[in-house]
C-alpha cells in the first residue's frame, strides 16, 4: 500500500515538473513581433521571452515618438522647430545626438556634419524633386557646411543664420540603440531590431547561438554579400546604392562630402561598421564612407576596441577587419586587415 502510494506521488511530481518545464520554455520561445514603416523606411522588431509582446509594443511606441521628433519633413518636428527659430533648448534625445554628432564630426575630420540639411535639399533628397544643383550654388550652400559653428551651451543651442541640422545620418543607429535597451528594461533577454540598413541585436537567439546578419549587395541581383554572426551588437550599412537618382548618365547619390557638396566617389561602393554602441555604428557608417578605404583602416588601427567593419569598394573587392575574422563568412573574395 505504501509503495503504492509513493508510486503515485511520483508519478504527480514528475508531471509538476513536466508542466513548470514546459511552461518555462513556452516563455522562452515566446515571440513577438510588428511591423512599421518610420523614418523614411521599413522596420521590424522581433523579441522573444516571457515580456516579449509588451517589449515590441514600447518599441514601437518609443519609434513613433523618436520620429516626430527627429523627422525633417514634419513641419511640428523638435527638429523643424529648431531649424526655423534657430534657437532653444533642445530635449535629452536631441542634445545626446549633438554631442554623439559632434564626436563623430571630430573623430572624422568633419566627414560627417548635421549641417549638410541645405546641400541635401538642393539635390533633392528631401523630397521636392531631383535635381543637380551648379557648382556655384554648391559652393555658396557648403561655406554654411560646419557644424563647429552650432553653439550649444548651457543646454541652449544656437543654429547661425544660413544653416539647418539634420540627424538623417545617425538617427535610426540611435533608435536602434535606445530600443535595445527598452528591450533590456523588459527583461527581453533575445532580440532582433531591424531599421532599415541598420541592425541592432539583443543577446543571442532563443537557441543560444548567435544572430547571423546578412550584409546587403549593391546589386539588386544578389541577395546579400556576407554574414556576420554577432551578440549584442547593431550591424550599420550605409552605401551610395541606398538612395541615388540617374540624370545624363550620371548617377548621384545620397552621402555627401561636406567639404564640395558632392556624393563622395572614392571608390568604396559601402561601409558596414559593427559595434555595440548603435548609434556610433550608425555615425561612423556614413563617415568612413566620406573618408574613404585608407582612413577608414588607419582610423580603425587606432581605434579597434571600438568598432570592426566590412568594406566594399567598385571592383567587388572586401576587407574585413581582424576584430571579425571568425565570425564572417563570404562566397566573395575579401582580405583581413590586421
Ligand atoms: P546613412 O544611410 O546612415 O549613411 O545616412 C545617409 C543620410 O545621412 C543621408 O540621406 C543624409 O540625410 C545624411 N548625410 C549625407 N551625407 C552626410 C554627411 N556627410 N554627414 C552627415 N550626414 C550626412
Ligand atoms: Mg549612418
Amino acid at each position: 500500500m505504501k509503495f503504492k502510494i509513493m508510486k503515485y506521488f511520483a508519478v504527480v511530481a514528475i508531471l509538476a515538473v513536466c508542466i513548470v518545464a514546459g511552461g518555462m520554455l513556452d516563455n522562452q520561445n515566446k515571440e513577438a513581433s510588428r511591423s512599421l514603416f518610420a523614418m523614411d523606411t521599413y522596420m521590424e522588431i522581433t523579441a522573444y521571452g516571457r515580456n516579449s509582446q509588451k517589449a515590441v509594443d514600447a518599441a514601437a511606441a518609443e519609434i513613433e515618438r523618436l520620429d516626430a521628433l527627429l523627422s525633417t519633413g514634419s513641419q511640428t518636428s523638435e527638429v523643424t522647430v529648431l531649424n526655423n527659430e534657430k534657437t532653444g533648448k533642445p530635449s535629452e534625445d536631441m542634445a545626446y545626438l549633438l554631442e554623439r554628432s559632434q564626436e563623430i564630426n571630430r573623430e572624422t575630420e568633419g566627414a560627417f556634419d548635421i549641417t549638410i540639411y541645405p546641400v541635401m535639399r538642393a539635390w533633392g533628397f528631401t523630397g521636392e524633386g531631383f535635381r543637380v544643383p551648379s557648382d556655384e550654388e554648391l559652393s555658396r550652400l557648403t561655406d554654411a557646411v560646419d557644424m563647429t559653428r552650432l553653439r550649444y551651451e548651457d543646454g541652449i543651442l544656437t543654429i547661425p543664420e544660413n544653416m539647418e541640422i539634420d540627424f538623417g545620418g545617425i538617427a535610426k543607429g540611435y533608435t536602434a540603440a535606445r530600443v535595445a535597451q527598452i528591450m533590456e528594461q523588459y527583461g527581453v533577454k533575445s532580440a532582433n531590431l531591424s531599421l532599415g540598413g541598420n541592425i541592432q541585436v539583443v543577446g543571442a537567439k532563443p537557441d543560444q547561438s548567435a544572430w547571423r546578419v546578412a550584409i546587403r549587395s549593391p546589386e539588386p541581383s544578389e541577395a546579400y554579400v556576407g554574414i556576420v554572426s554577432i551578440e549584442n551588437k547593431a550591424v550599420v550599412t550605409s552605401g551610395g546604392y541606398e538612395r541615388y537618382f540617374e540624370q545624363d548618365g550620371m548617377t548621384y547619390h545620397h552621402i555627401i562630402d561636406p567639404k564640395t557638396g558632392k556624393p563622395v566617389y572614392n571608390g568604396l561602393v559601402s561601409v558596414t561598421i559593427i559595434s555595440e554602441d548603435g548609434t556610433y555604428a550608425d555615425g561612423m557608417s556614413t563617415a568612413l564612407f566620406v573618408l574613404g578605404r585608407d582612413k577608414t583602416i588607419s582610423y580603425w588601427r587606432s581605434h579597434r576596441e571600438k568598432f570592426d567593419f566590412v568594406l566594399m569598394d567598385e571592383s567587388g573587392m572586401m576587407y574585413v577587419s581582424e576584430g571579425i575574422e571568425k565570425d564572417f563568412t563570404s562566397e566573395r573574395e575579401y582580405q583581413i586587415i590586421r
